[in-house]
């Protein structure tokens, strides 16, 4: 929080908790990277809203990539998944940036939060990164300057978001908009390199030697797929009846892998018909 100004700020940190889901799935190294930054982005979007519940980070395209998912929850549980077009070598990613690894995509964002209905926003895709993309988004469909910074490797995910708060502090509209111009071109000298390699607070006074920031505690942030039965079963009952039907002709018992975390769910007709009847969530 930037103590004297409207202008606050999150920094998030991934470690194991991208290994740990992106390790098993041998992504190439750009969708890799690219992920990161979806799930450091989840993650500080998230936290720009008060909600219980989960926001979805989530990108559909037609060119290389297929689908790039992040969901990051309020208790900062995240988990993110990437589906590439098939027989495609590692080759064919280097060197192409989000609009053209996605080629004619869209990008969403999700959040469900408890007690509200889903709402979902289109981000348009304007910019050559994910950055680019939610800064524009924040600005015509928020009317909030923001500044976003995302870096990652095939081992870290990082991002920095700052932005400015309605005014409460700073009255003077010119003022104002000349604080957050400067605090702008000063965060924009940061490279992704520093971000990742810097403490938080060693960053912070790198970056900004004259404000006063309050530094808040960390919080965590792990691994933790969202997957149960009742996603599974409404996975299977939004294929409709005939699909469902010709299923169990085949097979007794439904083998279903859930492709964030790899747990192994059997699902028969009678456990279907009874888990439809508690009542079944959306995948
Ligand atoms: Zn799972």
């Amino acid at each position: 929080m930037f103590v004297d100004a409207d202008v606050r700020g999150n920094i998030v940190r991934l470690q194991d908790s991208f290994t740990g889901m992106t390790g098993p799935h041998g992504y190439p190294l750009e969708v890799q990277v690219l992920l990161g930054e979806f799930l450091a982005a989840a993650l500080l979007l998230s936290d720009t809203i008060k909600f219980e519940g989960r926001l979805t980070l989530q990108a559909n395209g037609q060119g290389n990539i297929r689908l790039l998912m992040a969901e990051a929850t309020h208790e900062g549980d995240v988990r993110g998944i990437a589906q590439l077009e098939e027989d495609v070598p590692a080759s064919a990613f280097a060197d192409k940036n989000l609009q053209q690894l996605l080629s004619g995509g869209t990008l969403t964002v999700t959040v469900e939060a408890r007690g509200r209905d889903r709402y979902q926003s289109i981000v348009p895709l304007v910019g050559d990164t994910l950055a680019e993309c939610l800064e524009s988004y924040f600005q015509q469909s928020e009317q909030l300057n923001t500044f976003i910074r995302l870096s990652a490797t095939s081992t870290q995910a990082t991002g920095m978001l700052i932005q400015q708060l309605p005014a409460q502090i700073e009255q003077d509209l010119a003022q104002r908009k000349d604080r957050w111009e400067t605090i702008h071109i000063l965060a924009g000298t940061l490279t992704g390199a520093e971000l990742m390699r810097e403490t938080n607070a060693a960053l912070l006074r790198h970056l900004f030697a004259e404000e006063k920031i309050q530094l808040f505690a960390d919080t965590s942030v792990r691994f933790q797929c969202s997957c149960s039965e009742q996603r599974m079963a409404g996975a299977l009952i939004s294929l409709g009846e005939a699909e469902l039907a010709s299923l169990f002709e085949e097979h007794n018992t439904l083998e279903l892998t859930c492709e964030f975390c790899g747990v192994l769910y059997h699902i028969d007709d009678k456990k279907l018909t009874q888990l439809a009847t508690e009542g079944v969530k959306p995948h």
